[in-house]
């Protein structure tokens, strides 16, 4: 679960999400669509505690992210927080010194303490799933960008997150790659409980996989519905124009 409560975020002047109340059930898949400089990132590394609130709070899980009983959360309690919360990215961050399997299982061993035995199995299943067992042994640079962002989508699983976050994650990729990631994506939204906060330009891809798809505009929802009934008959004139000009 996800909540925002009367969220501010600016930067200098720059009011960019204004007293924003958003949810996310737990297991839903909420994408966030919008204009350029809507502040759809920014929501995402508010989350990955990239950013820090200017008002307002923030809860994963029931838990509040961004204060404790003594005030604004401090460094000890982000560190916590961070464990429940993966991130896959425009660009897959993979440690290029490392081959894939180290990749899965680095963090599950520094961050979680588990033995390089159970990271191992831990990660040869997820590998499996992405499509990637016969790559245990190469070095990222020897994989394809759809490969790369599977990887990185298997090292963010390795943790048992219970919300991903997705920000543009095929928007690096060639156009021939992007379906064998999104159809991992998929799979793994209809077969676990994770909660998934999505940004993305593909608008099939938000259409196929969300439960709800929320239009954002200048910091605000404009609107938020199932895909079948915001990609086909929105309420509002702005999702139209934005469709119109992206579809
Ligand atoms: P896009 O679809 O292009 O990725 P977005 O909706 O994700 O856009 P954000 O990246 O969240 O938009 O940015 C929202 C606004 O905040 C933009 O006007 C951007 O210029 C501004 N912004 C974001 N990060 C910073 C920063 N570190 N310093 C100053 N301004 C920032």
């Amino acid at each position: 679960m996800i909540a925002f409560d009367g969220v501010v975020k600016k930067f200098g002047d720059h009011v960019v999400l204004r007293e924003l109340d958003l949810t996310v059930a737990p297991g839903e898949f909420v994408t966030l669509i919008g204009p350029s400089g809507s502040g759809k990132t920014t929501i995402l590394r508010l989350l990955m505690t990239l950013e820090r609130v200017d008002g307002g709070r923030i809860y994963v899980d029931g838990e509040c992210l961004t204060h404790t009983e003594k005030g604004v959360a401090d460094e000890k309690h982000l560190r916590k927080m961070r464990k429940r919360i993966g991130m896959v990215f425009q660009q897959f961050n993979l440690f290029p010194n490392m081959n894939v399997l180290q990749n899965v299982t680095e963090a599950p061993i520094r961050a979680l303490g588990l033995s390089k035995g159970e990271a191992e199995a831990r990660a040869v299943d997820l590998l499996d799933m992405v499509g990637l067992s016969d790559k245990t042994k190469a070095h990222p640079s020897q994989l394809s960008g759809g490969q790369q962002q599977r990887v990185a989508i298997a090292r963010a699983l390795a943790m048992r997150p219970e919300v991903l976050l997705l920000d543009e994650v095929t928007s690096a990729l060639d156009p021939e790659l992007v379906a064998g990631v999104l159809r991992v994506l998929k799979e793994i939204a209809s077969t676990t409980d994770i909660t998934f906060l999505c940004v993305t330009h593909e608008m099939q891809f938000a259409r196929d996989v969300s439960d709800r798809v929320m239009m954002f505009d200048q910091g605000q929802i404009v609107e938020q519905a199932p895909p079948e009934k915001l990609f086909t008959d929105p309420d509002h004139e702005r999702t139209r124009s934005f469709l119109h000009a992206v579809l």
